[in-house]
């Protein structure tokens, strides 16, 4: 047992001592979440033994596709980003806020005790998970307004993070610099390589965790192995957006946001004929944004039983692709489905610089994948930068 780990050790652990971490969360009382497959996609379950982890598989993403395929291979995190993010757990989809019962003529409200909910650990976060948590946190957490569910929750994450070794075409965290390699906001930092994980203590709680496993110094020849994981990654990811493959290979092509002057860009072209062209093929299904992991809206209703006694106020999530979204005493402001692709482009990339001094969108590219008609807001930007009606786009 290591005694001496700090913020910034380098240790590493044969693959199989993962298992070590999971029962040392669970003994300290965390649900352990992480990756699991459930209907034919990687998602974040519940994990009670690593043997759950989907060892081998693969999956292949591109717009309107997702399919995994079972390798022999012993590689256990090599699948990317799945319809599940961090988001799921600490701004679920649906949860009650405010629960109201009558008793005896008198109605009495209480807001659930978040805080009876045991602590979060989980398995598996990219660094594009990662930078998504950081803009949610800036939602939620700092402004006028702090969500007390989501700050229950966030307060008591434990994040064991994964550095990527593989990437989606979908994927384009190198142009929004949120990625491939985990930098920050993490307890721990997983890099695999052949039989065993090299992992970098990013906490306290991180070091007590590790402290309890039989993990051992990792030798300098196995951190510049780690290191050039993603330094590879980043590389390739580069090359392949560069290059793309020939159209008669039917190889996806990489993605590749360009983010210069993209503020302007897009805020000087609001009548830009790519709208309508979007709008024909976009079916306001609001895929994007349910499996988003930035995406905040939620509406709220109230849920009465059928006694009357009982009245549940439930927040779920929203989506500014439904007319509901932006409906006022006048009607829906954002009647047309190209009004609404619109609305929802220009607020990531734009307006949400504005509002939050920093993109809405990491290039995690689910909205791509999970498009059903393969929309690609790496595409539509492209296509308004390659015909813009605005001369000077600026600098942001
Ligand atoms: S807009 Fe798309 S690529 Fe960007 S963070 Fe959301 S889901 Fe990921
Ligand atoms: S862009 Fe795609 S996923 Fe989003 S609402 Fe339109 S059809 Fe649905």
């Amino acid at each position: 047992m290591m005694t001496d780990l700090t913020v910034g050790s380098l240790v590493e652990i044969p693959k199989s001592s993962l298992q070590q971490v999971v029962q040392i969360l669970q003994d300290l009382g965390y649900r352990v979440i992480g990756p699991r497959v459930e209907s034919e996609a990687v998602i974040y379950d519940d994990l009670e033994s690593v043997q759950q982890i989907p060892v081998g598989v693969l999956d292949h993403q591109d717009g309107g596709k997702y399919r995994l395929q079972q390798t022999d291979q012993d590689a256990w995190f090599d699948y990317v980003c799945g319809p599940h993010s961090l988001k799921n757990f600490l701004f679920p989809p649906r949860q009650t806020v405010l629960e109201s019962t009558r008793q005896d003529g008198v109605w009495e409200m209480k807001a659930p005790d978040v805080e009876d909910a045991p602590p979060l650990a989980v398995i598996g976060p990219r660094s594009c998970d990662l930078h998504a948590l950081r803009v949610q946190d800036r939602v939620f957490l700092e402004g006028a307004y702090v969500d007390p569910s989501y700050q229950a929750r966030r307060e008591k994450l434990f994040i064991a993070a994964v550095n990527c070794r593989r990437a989606a075409a979908t994927c384009f965290c190198h142009s929004m610099q949120t990625g491939p390699a985990v930098s920050s906001g993490f307890d721990l930092a997983l890099t695999e390589l052949d039989d065993r994980f090299v992992i970098e203590i990013g906490s306290q709680r991180g070091a007590e965790v590790m402290g309890g496993t039989d993990c051992s110094t990792s030798p300098p020849q196995n951190v510049q192995a780690a290191r050039s994981v993603s330094e590879q990654l980043e590389q390739s990811m580069h090359d392949r957006s560069q290059h793309p493959p020939e159209a008669a290979t039917g190889e996806p092509r990489g993605r590749w946001l360009d983010t210069s002057g993209i503020r302007d860009l897009l805020m000087h072209n609001l009548e830009h004929a790519r709208w309508n062209e979007v709008a024909e093929r976009c079916l306001a299904c609001a895929n994007c944004t349910m499996v988003c992991p930035t995406c905040f809206c939620s509406s709220v209703e109230e849920v009465a039983d059928l006694s009357g006694d009982h009245v549940a106020r439930e927040r779920s999530w929203d989506s500014c692709f439904t007319a509901e979204h932006s409906t006022m005493s006048g009607g829906a402001v954002h009647k047309s489905t190209k009004s609404r692709y619109r609305q929802w482009l220009t607020h990531k990339l734009a307006t949400w610089h504005d509002q939050f001094e920093m993109s809405g969108c990491v290039g995690c590219g689910r909205c791509i994948t999970w498009c059903p008609v393969g929309i690609d807001l790496t595409e539509e930007t492209a296509a308004i930068r390659a015909d813009s009606t605005n001369p000077s786009p600026g600098q942001l």
